[in-house]
């Protein structure tokens, strides 16, 4: 059977492409290394009741008639996979020593509320928070496609945006002259990047920041059914997804890609899978060091030369006879930072390993939607994440397994010390499973190069005019990733849907 797409990888952004193509009639094949689809989206259980996502937590531009919403329903699945808003009066909850401050939808109440806290400082908060609506107006202008009239319509919106094209979260907090705890309130975010405000590229941040602020989101039946319900679609319309099937190599002739070897790892078989045209979801570094870099055209080979986004560390908890609604948890996330200084706070663990005032993020998957539980009844799920230095477990684990294991057990020691003092007592007693993923296990499970969290690092380098899309300078052959497009789950739903817009000619989504 001829093969019109051939998708390594099954990403959300290869999953999104692949399930669109299968149902405009196309011949659909999808390649995955892990036992479960979905990349970074996976879903895992253990101990056979317990169901964990490897990454996501919360998304943006799921409600009606944003971004997501319009691909769910040009695959017929928007009424299968609905979505629960987080609480628009506080989404976000941030916590540092002496202050907290709830990320309200409004930009209104968010002046208030920062005003509240920092009354002589009231001009500046308001001419901040101000220029991040006009800079994030000015950014939908100029993201492709480019509408020129609307452009110079709002010249002054266009201007303001170019402006921060250099610019780190760091550089605009310093130019509005923000003090220091607003600005940890504010940036307390940053396990969602994975960087700290000197390297944050300020657009990532301000796309992030006003996306959750128009509505955050969780999927009701949670994020495998997105995953399944996106595999269905692409099964039901004679597509076929392998798992457990690695890709070793492409098959590239004369700057032309025919297709991929790849290992059935049960069978430990190899075969070759052709198509008219490659799709790859894998990182696209380690795909172009896979085909030869010196393949790709020179513009090509200098987008590829990207640095990694940092690591994490993640916890996953199910916790037994405690409603942690008592506890100041509910349709919101906590994010919990013991140091005035989030760039500090940042080194510290990254650079020096030292995780006994860690600053992480706390998520409660199993308060946010009733529909279907992913623990048993009278069991919730808490999450917690931060970032850590893949270097240094890799090197730990390859020396001494032992001592690995120790630093696992002592960053989650010092993140439940921090819970217990701060917000759950005793919620040691409550904990009925839990378990860790280090940088390595990222590795392994969800076959990012380095324990990548984001794909390319969200530094301004990356962000900016020099950023890889799905071009890549080979015939037949495209890229389609959160570093060929942009890292998040709506991001990576809009990075599918647009290649297969790009190669099908069919442009159905309005209004990015
Ligand atoms: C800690 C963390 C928290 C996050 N939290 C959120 C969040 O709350 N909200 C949000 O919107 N986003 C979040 N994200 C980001 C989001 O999960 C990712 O940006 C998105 O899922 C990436 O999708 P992708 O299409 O790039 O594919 P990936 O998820 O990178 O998938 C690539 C796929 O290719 C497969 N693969 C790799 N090599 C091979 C090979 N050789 N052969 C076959 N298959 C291969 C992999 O197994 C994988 O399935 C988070 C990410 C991390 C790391």
């Amino acid at each position: 059977m001829k093969i019109d797409y051939l998708v390594a990888g099954s990403g959300l952004s290869a999953l999104v492409f692949a399930a669109l193509m299968a149902k405009s009639g196309k011949k659909v094949q999808v390649l995955e290394a892990h036992e479960y689809p979905g990349g970074f989206g996976h879903t895992f259980e253990l101990a056979r009741k317990y169901k964990f996502n490897a990454q996501l937590h919360y998304v943006w531009d799921c409600g009606e008639g944003q971004v997501v919403n319009q691909i769910l329903k040009k695959l017929d699945l928007d009424k299968e996979v609905t979505f629960e808003q987080y609480n628009p009066d506080g989404f976000d909850h941030m916590r540092m020593p002496g202050y907290s401050l709830d990320i309200p939808s409004s930009s209104e109440e968010l002046i208030n509320r920062l005003v509240n806290l920092f009354p002589q400082y009231a001009h500046s908060i308001k001419r901040f928070v101000l220029e991040v609506t006009k800079a994030r107006e000015g950014l939908r202008r100029l993201t492709p496609p480019i509408n020129p009239s609307k452009i110079i319509s709002d010249l002054g919106q266009s201007f303001c945006t170019l402006s921060y094209l250099n610019s780190t979260l760091q550089d605009v907090f310093d130019k509005f002259g923000l003090p220091q705890e607003a600005q940890t309130l504010l940036a307390s975010q940053w396990p969602d990047f994975l960087l700290p405000p000197d390297q944050l590229s300020f657009y990532a941040w301000i796309v992030l920041f006003t996306a959750y602020q128009a509505g955050a989101y969780y999927p009701t039946k949670h994020f495998e059914h997105v995953i399944d319900s996106l595999v269905k679609v692409i099964e039901d319309n004679g597509g076929k997804v392998f798992l457990n099937h690695e890709v070793t190599n492409f098959i590239v002739t004369d700057k032309t890609v025919a297709g991929v070897k790849a290992i059935d790892k049960k069978t430990r078989n190899t075969h070759e899978f052709t198509a008219e045209t490659t799709i790859c979801n894998i990182d696209p570094k380690r795909a172009a060091e896979m085909i030869g870099v010196d393949k790709f055209s020179r513009t090509l080979q200098k987008k590829l030369n990207y640095e990694y986004s940092p690591s994490n560390f993640m916890v996953y908890c199910v916790v037994k006879d405690i409603d942690l609604r008592d506890y100041g948890f509910g349709k919101w996330n906590t994010f919990h930072t013991g140091h005035r200084n989030l760039n500090e706070a940042f080194y510290q663990m990254y650079e020096n390993h030292d995780f006994s005032n860690p600053s992480f993020a706390i998520t409660t998957p199993t308060l946010i939607t009733e529909h279907t539980r992913d623990c048993p009844e009278d069991c919730q799920i808490i999450e917690f994440l931060t970032v850590a230095n893949y270097d240094y477990f890799k090197q730990l684990k390859t020396s001494n397994k032992k001592a690995y294991k120790e630093k696992k057990e002592e960053i989650l020691n010092y993140i439940l010390d921090v819970v217990e003092k701060n917000y759950i007592p005793n919620l040691r007693k409550h904990i009925v499973f839990q378990i860790t993923g280090s940088p390595t296990t990222n590795e392994r499970f969800c076959w990012c190069p380095q324990g990548n969290s984001y794909g390319s690092n969200l530094t301004p380098k990356n962000m900016g005019i020099g950023r890889l899309n799905y071009q890549t300078s080979l015939k037949n052959f495209y890229f389609c990733n959160a570093s060929s497009g942009y890292p998040g789950f709506a991001p990576t739903f809009w990075t599918g849907a647009r290649l297969y817009q790009t190669l099908s000619n069919n442009w159905f989504i309005q209004d990015k």
